[in-house]
């Protein structure tokens, strides 16, 4: 393990911790550079997704990173990397054009389209067995990291076979002994309190070596070969919302943090490794037509991305591959004004939210007999940094009471989709609706064995793909 100087969670640590300064991490290398297999194939592959990325999306992150943090992504930089490959991955279910997250993941993780709602299980009930399985035959490793419920359809594609997505308490004990490090959110899933079966499924996985984390700071003190980090009863919090509460922000990791201790953990072992890291909750802004939530989270993928990129110059035995399992919603900045000269200008405004919408949603409409045109425009500016008209604030005000309000596009009728219009007339993110899109996502990879991810992508080719570079 001599290797594991090279980039040692301390200094994985004090990266992630650079607060908002993750892209400054010294580029040095230190110790000694582990190459590629000699049959050029990677020891470990690290696959991130941004659940719900549109196409968009990592450019208007990158936007806003330069707007607020003087800074771009490093995306963008892998983008200008001619090393990295690029390609558009394609997302169908078998059953629809549209697919879910857990028929995405399943196609991933399983290599099989499989319905909408169903994670490696075919119609006729035929369980298809997962990478985990594969992985777990060779002795090789699996991590997952996410900032949904750990037991979330992202997650579970790749170490999980049930009939249904929602079977998170079923989806908690698939992983038990096949999966070596699980962090994100979902501890009602593995509470005795809280699961049908009464079980303590932390005291079962602390039986079995799991190291369990409850904390940031727990995460942070390091760990050993299992690890299992359950830092919310659901999902993580969006990162808009932890940006403005000190308490979550001394709590609960970021997706960095959490990718930091994976990537120190991969290093724990020579055996060929897999890790999954989501950032899972940009599916969830994507679906609340809510930008400021989205490109937050982005970023703060971005972040975790760049430590991997990172680690992959120290480590060059190792693949990275970042992608989306779906579009979701399509935000896009359309042109404002005469010769659209108003769009960089309503673009900014987005850096002004203070909230997600459904934090705001959810408080406003427990005050919305209490609010008037007046307060609720008032509120509006105070909140997300934007002066609504006197009939935009009428418009939320009757959704927010319960009332019908009138909306030609079925799927912003309802509040967080009005609210998504209406901001947008100001900020110029115009939504193509709220639920998943059939477009293609991006896909790019760097390292050995990137030219796989390179090109038109199925999703159902993944599979196939893991299996050659790590067998
Ligand atoms: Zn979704």
């Amino acid at each position: 393990m001599k290797h594991k100087t090279s980039f040692s969670r301390r200094r994985l640590i004090q990266a992630a911790f650079a607060s908002g300064a993750l892209a400054a991490v010294p580029a040095a290398v230190r110790g000694e550079l582990r190459v590629a297999r000699p049959d050029g194939k990677p020891r470990r592959i690290l696959f991130f997704v941004s659940d719900g990325m549109s196409q968009s999306v990592p450019a208007l992150a990158d936007a806003l990173s330069r707007q607020v943090r003087d800074k771009g992504t490093h995306w963008r930089a892998l983008m200008e990397n001619r090393e990295a490959t690029m390609g558009q991955m394609e997302t169908e279910a078998l059953n629809s054009m549209v697919t879910d997250s857990s028929a995405a993941s399943s196609a991933w993780g399983g290599g099989q389209r499989v319905n909408n709602g169903a994670v490696n299980m075919l119609p006729d009930g035929t369980a298809i067995r997962p990478i985990s399985d594969w992985l777990a035959e060779r002795e090789a490793r699996l991590g997952l990291v996410t900032t949904a419920t750990v037991t979330h359809a992202t997650p579970a594609g790749f170490a999980s076979s049930v009939a249904s997505r929602g079977m998170e308490q079923q989806i908690a004990e698939q992983y038990f002994d096949k999966v070596g490090l699980i962090l994100g959110g979902g501890m009602r899933f593995f509470d005795a309190r809280r699961r049908d079966d009464g079980c303590d499924m932390c005291d079962d996985f602390g039986k079995a070596g799991y190291q369990v984390f409850r904390n940031r700071d727990e995460l942070l003190a390091g760990g050993g070969e299992r690890r299992l980090g359950l830092f919310s009863d659901s999902h993580v919090p969006y990162t808009l919302e932890q940006m403005h509460n000190e308490e979550l922000i001394k709590t609960v990791p970021t997706l960095a943090e959490m990718t930091a201790s994976a990537l120190e953990w991969s290093l724990l072992s020579d055996a060929p490794t897999l890790i999954q890291v989501e950032g899972a909750r940009v599916d969830h802004a994507a679906h609340g037509n809510d930008i400021a939530a989205l490109l937050w989270d982005q970023i703060a993928y971005d972040d975790a991305l760049g430590l991997a990129l990172e680690f992959a110059r120290e480590h060059p035995d190792t693949l990275v591959v970042t992608t989306s399992d779906h579009g979701n919603a399509n935000p896009g900045l359309n042109g404002v004004g005469g010769g659209y000269s108003g769009s960089t200008r309503a673009f900014s405004r987005v850096a002004r939210a203070k909230m997600t919408f459904p934090e705001w949603i959810s408080g406003a409409r427990g005050r919305a007999e209490d609010l008037n045109s007046a307060s609720l425009r008032e509120e509006v500016r105070e909140v997300f940094g934007v002066g609504i008209s006197e009939t935009e604030a009428d418009g939320i005000l009757d959704s927010l009471r319960g009332n019908d309000v009138v909306e030609w596009n079925n799927q912003h009728r309802n509040t967080h989709g009005l609210l998504g219009q209406v901001i947008g007339n100001h900020n110029g993110i115009g939504w193509s609706g709220t639920s998943h899109t059939n477009d293609p996502t991006l896909i790019s990879a760097i390292g050995p064995g990137a030219d796989r991810f390179s090109g038109w992508v199925r999703n159902d080719a993944v599979r196939g793909i893991f299996e050659d570079l790590l067998s």
